[in-house]
């Protein structure tokens, strides 16, 4: 069922389109299955849930972290992970940053973009993105690669295209300016129920965890 969902996925990703497995509450043997099947990339929300599967998994596929960084997991998630997409604060950039010299590492990093203003929820305003992705770029161990966002809506995808919209015009806009040290290489945005409507928008990397492993118990 998993290979055949992801290979499904992977049939419909236009090139260049990236697929992460969202793989919060599977088993190391689901993700397993999803590695065969040709996926290439993990995302895991909690550190203590990629520590826990890691070991059975190792680098035969990439880390991503998709969930939100306490500062005190930071140094945990520099040996696990290969690019943290959450990045929302100069905060966390500087103790990424320590912690990946101390690591003798560079981490990858994207911006995460709150592209639907809510309070609650992490990631800069759109008006910060630049500003941060700047600062970022000063880190020596951090390499700045694009912009994350999750939109607002769980309901109806089209509710989450002008979203998308918005994080594809800020990130065509930082690459236009082409900052030394920052590469907009990736944009992720899409899920499940959005990945469509996300690739349509342009993201270059879809976070899929439902479709692929079925619905979390
Ligand atoms: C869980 C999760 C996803 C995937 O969600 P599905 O609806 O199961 O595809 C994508 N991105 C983030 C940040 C998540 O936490």
């Amino acid at each position: 069922m998993i290979a055949a969902n992801v290979k499904a996925i992977l049939g419909e990703l236009p090139p260049g389109v990236e697929l992460v497995a969202a793989a919060k509450t599977r088993t190391s043997s689901e993700i397993l299955e999803a590695l065969e099947a040709g996926v290439r990339i993990i995302g895991e929300n909690y550190v203590q849930e990629a520590a826990d599967v890691f070991p059975a998994i190792g680098r035969r596929a990439r880390w991503h972290f998709i969930g939100h960084l306490q500062t005190n997991k930071v140094k945990k998630a520099v040996e696990i992970f290969d690019l943290v997409e959450t990045v929302d604060s100069l905060e966390l950039g500087r103790e990424i940053d320590k912690r990946a010299t101390a690591a003798g590492k560079t981490m990858e990093v994207l911006v995460e973009v709150n592209s639907g203003r809510e309070p609650q929820k992490a990631g800069v305003s759109p008006e910060e993105a630049e500003p941060l992705v700047r600062a970022l770029a000063g880190f020596p161990n951090i390499r700045v690669l694009g912009l994350m966002t999750m939109g607002p809506f769980e309901g109806d995808p089209e509710d989450s295209r002008p979203y998308f919209k918005e994080t594809r015009r800020i990130w065509d806009a930082l690459k236009a300016l082409a900052l030394p040290g920052v590469e907009m290489r990736h944009l992720s945005m899409g899920m499940t129920n959005s990945w469509r409507v996300a690739v349509e928008e342009g993201a270059t990397m879809v976070r899929i965890g439902t479709a692929l492993f079925g619905p979390r118990t």
